[in-house]
């Protein structure tokens, strides 16, 4: 037997993507010409799929931190935050984000995906129950699985469910944790979180918020969802990620609760990984700056999200959410998708492409995703070419028909 066998389903789907004529997992990013535009098989293509929600990944101010803080402070840290790798920049960044967040405490991890890993398996034990929204991040789900808690899921973005559910498990023995996310990353529909906060405080449960899509974007101050809907006070717990609107990498959490820095030695993907090198931490520093001083640029975003999405629908495109900063377009099967995503390509734009497993309900998805850094002509080339497909997409479908 080889040891890659039992990853042999894998292979046979791969297989089968890569009969369409592109690897859209092996997508190579030639040359960058600022946020929104790169080189992809030689030709210049518009990205909208990045999560560069505000566009700050060229900013000159970041860029000038990042290279200050190379030349000063060298180009990693070579050590974990609880042996030599916390420097007088990480613990100004955790004060800056805790009061961007308007929290008293915040801790910066290494990447997003750890600070949800970091967060939910230090604060569930084996004697705790997460309820978690089923349209969860891999991150929340490893998350679950290293803290030993019991896992009980509750329909997406579902209060109802989660109500029925935390009264048929008490749990007098340990405590209760819900998890959701601000705005779903494949959907790119808001969580109902009023509702899950009239659930959390009936129960007694704890309640944290993945707001990696939704920080820098919703709410007043570009807090996340949990700002928008006003009920930051009622969320015990948010964890956010530095790869999104801020441009770079890294995750952090937020709180009030006055023990919550017991997470910095009991949370293993905080203890036993190396930090943020410097040049990182020194560009989501000025990103966060940029993004407390400059609300027009959520405004910005905003105009794009409603300016695409009125075109796709107007186009006939199924999209799944009203607008918002992911624009998720429904399509019909695999089939269909995967050929629409490679014409896309072909006419000059990169959206995500979707499929199941890694989808809700096992829908297919063009996932795009919109930045403020696109301009309005950038936004209406993407709707001409997204044009064309609509015209390609009604061939398509009657050439299958016909097979
Ligand atoms: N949470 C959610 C909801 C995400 O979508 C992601 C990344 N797509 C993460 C956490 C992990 O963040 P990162 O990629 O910065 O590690």
């Amino acid at each position: 037997m080889d040891i890659f066998d039992k990853h042999q389903a894998l292979a046979q789907r791969r297989g089968q993507l890569l009969g369409t004529g592109a690897d859209p997992f092996d997508l190579e990013i030639e040359a960058l010409h600022g946020p929104c535009e790169a080189t992809i098989r030689g030709r210049r293509t518009i990205l909208v799929g990045t999560n560069n929600y505000l566009g700050l990944t060229f900013d000159p101010d970041c860029i000038e931190a990042g290279c200050e803080a190379l030349r000063r402070f060298g180009t990693g840290t070579t050590g974990s935050r609880i042996a030599n790798g916390t420097y007088a920049a990480h613990r100004a960044l955790e004060a800056e984000i805790a009061a961007f967040m308007g929290r008293a405490r915040a801790i910066v991890f290494t990447t997003g995906y750890q600070a949800n890993l970091a967060t939910i398996s230090a604060l569930a034990g084996a004697k705790d129950i997460v309820f978690v929204d089923s349209d969860w991040h891999a991150s929340i789900f490893d998350g679950c699985r290293l803290s030993g808690a019991t896992v009980v899921r509750f329909r997406h973005n579902d209060p109802e469910d989660l109500d029925r559910r935390l009264e048929r498990n008490p749990n007098p023995d340990g405590c209760r944790l819900i998890v959701v996310e601000g705005l779903y990353s494949m959907l790119g529909d808001v969580a109902r979180l009023r509702e899950i906060v009239a659930v959390k405080k009936r129960h007694g449960a704890f309640l944290l918020v993945d707001e990696a899509h939704s920080m820098g974007v919703f709410g007043d101050k570009g807090r996340g969802v949990a700002e928008a809907q006003g009920v930051e006070t009622e969320v015990d717990f948010i964890v956010g990620t530095f790869s999104k609107s801020l441009g770079a990498i890294g995750g952090f959490a937020v709180s009030d609760h006055p023990r919550f820095d017991l997470l910095r030695v009991a949370a293993r993907p905080y203890m036993f990984t190396a930090s943020p090198g410097p040049a990182t931490i020194a560009t989501v520093r000025a990103a966060l700056a940029k993004i407390a001083a400059h609300p027009e640029l959520r405004a910005r975003i905003w105009d794009n999200a409603r300016r695409l999405h009125a075109g796709l629908t107007a186009l006939g495109f199924a999209l799944a959410a009203p607008p918002g900063p992911i624009l998720s377009i429904r399509l019909p099967d695999e089939r269909t998708t995967v050929f629409a995503w490679n014409r896309l390509l072909e006419l000059g734009v990169y959206v995500n492409l979707a499929l199941p497993p890694g989808t809700p309900g096992g829908v297919c998805l063009l996932r795009g995703s919109v930045s403020a850094a696109h301009t309005t002509e950038q936004i209406d080339r993407v709707l001409d070419r997204f044009a064309r497909l609509a015209e390609e997409l009604g061939r398509f479908a009657a050439s299958v028909a016909a097979a």
